[in-house]
């Protein structure tokens, strides 16, 4: 006699989903069970219809399933500086001219997160690590638009006038005020949503952070448990002061404090000496790759030699473009560019984008691949988009022909986030035009005026 079938909330469909499991399994006409936020079943369509009455069913035909992507360095705030930065400068706290993180109210950095996520969401992330100043507005953005987040502080005392003129004055009171941001969030936000949102540490790198305030960091994460975030041999700029400060490389630096071990989370690992990546290997770091950052700035990480000592690769995309594909991509052509040969493929990319990304940063026994137990990331791409055509072994063309707008349906916890490329719990278009007048005042502030009018309305 056959069981009568179990009741669950949502039973989504699709043509292929594409698990990522340890199997590597690819199941055509396929379908996934979700009970509450987790996914309790996942097979052939046939067999689930069966087993399963769903409260709710998302008929996937002409889908392609993949679990949400990781996207493991950002900071959303910096939207501000977006199309802009990528031709006058470098990271924003460097660069003078430009609107600074500390010109931002909490609701302009609220703002201008939201457009950050929704962005993220639009292309298929749902996993995302963020921190800047007001990190609260970041924790809330992601939380109001249903992403999975982990957001961090700007942890510094370099005090950040002074930097944008390249001086380093390094004040207690700044240092003991990101402190206080950092230890308010953590506070506030950690664990919110059944762990939806996490918080961590996150120091922002070794020139801004004098050591007794690395040390300091290092006591309180330790104490936390979790990730540390920061950045790490971004800019030559950033060697040669840690240099002149105390005759170390900045990845020795934070070996010496005690910081530079498999909890760590080290976005870019550009400028680093054949020493250095042996050192970031050997303590197991996680680095966050910015391949698109990476280009625009004129230098490439050795992400590969990287692995091969033993640090683990996660992908971001550091506030440029959101779109996760196309930084698989990318990071793909770098590194073949820099090491002049086929040294990368699809599959790896996209394991670095997904299971690898989320075991990184801790997530790995919740999200990651699309498996029994786990949470319900599961983003839905139009298999009939030319873009995702021809499909052989898929992973080939999901990475190098599809883009993050092939991404139709996003499903976190369970929860349908994204339908038809719109935002379901926020207004996406008010989100964009409240960013346009946060940028248009802030601009302005900083002698340029915007294409885009405060009210978010192009001029006439
Ligand atoms: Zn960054």
């Amino acid at each position: 006699m056959t069981a009568a079938p179990r009741s669950c909330d949502l039973l989504v469909t699709g043509d292929l989903i594409f698990t990522l499991d340890a199997a590597d399994r690819v199941l055509g006409d396929g379908a996934i069970a979700i009970v509450v936020r987790a996914i309790a079943d996942i097979g052939p369509a046939v067999q689930l219809r069966a087993r399963w009455a769903p409260a709710r069913v998302i008929d996937g035909r002409g889908r392609l399933l993949l679990p949400g992507l990781v996207n493991a360095h950002n900071h959303t705030p910096l939207m501000i500086t977006r199309g802009m930065i990528e031709d006058i400068g470098f990271a924003p706290m460097y660069t003078p001219g430009i609107p600074q993180g500390h010109w931002l109210s909490e609701e302009d950095a609220y703002a201008l997160s939201c457009l950050g996520m929704y962005e993220m969401l639009r292309g298929g992330c749902t996993t995302v690590v963020d921190y800047y100043r007001y990190p609260g507005a970041c924790a809330r953005a992601a939380a109001d638009l249903g992403l999975r987040a982990v957001i961090g502080g700007r942890v510094h005392d370099a005090d950040p006038a002074a930097l944008a003129d390249g001086r380093y004055d390094y004040s207690l009171a700044v240092g003991a005020a990101s402190l206080r941001e950092n230890a308010e969030l953590i506070e506030r936000w950690n664990g919110h949503d059944e762990g939806r949102i996490r918080c961590d540490w996150a120091p922002h790198a070794p020139d801004t952070c004098s050591d007794d305030l690395l040390r300091e960091v290092r006591r309180l994460a330790e104490a936390h448990g979790g990730n540390v975030h920061t950045h790490l041999a971004q800019l030559p700029q950033e060697v040669a002061a840690v240099e002149a400060r105390c005759g170390l490389t900045p990845a020795q630096l934070l070996d010496r404090l005690g910081l530079l071990n498999d909890r760590l989370v080290a976005a870019h690992c550009i400028h680093l000496e054949a020493a250095d990546i042996a050192l970031c290997g050997r303590a197991a770091i996680a680095v966050a790759h910015a391949p698109i950052g990476n280009a625009k700035g004129g230098r490439i990480a050795p992400i590969l030699e990287l692995q091969d000592a033993g640090a683990r690769i996660t992908l971001c995309t550091d506030t440029m473009s959101g779109d996760m594909i196309e930084a698989m991509r990318w990071t793909i052509a770098m590194q073949r560019i820099r090491r002049q040969g086929n040294v990368l493929d699809a599959r790896t990319v996209l394991d670095w984008a997904t299971r690898a990304g989320a075991s990184a940063i801790g997530l790995g026994d919740l999200v990651g691949t699309l498996e029994i137990g786990k949470r319900a990331d599961i983003i839905l791409l139009d298999g009939r988009a030319p873009t995702v055509a021809p499909i052989v072994d898929g992973y080939g063309v999901l990475v190098h022909s599809a883009s993050g707008h092939d991404v139709d349906t996003v499903i976190v916890d369970g929860r349908v986030v994204l339908a038809g490329g719109r935002p379901t719990l926020v207004d996406g278009d008010a989100v964009v035009v409240r960013a346009q007048a946060v940028a248009a005042a802030l601009w302005q502030r900083a002698g340029r005026s915007t294409l885009g009018a405060k009210d978010g309305m192009r001029d006439a």
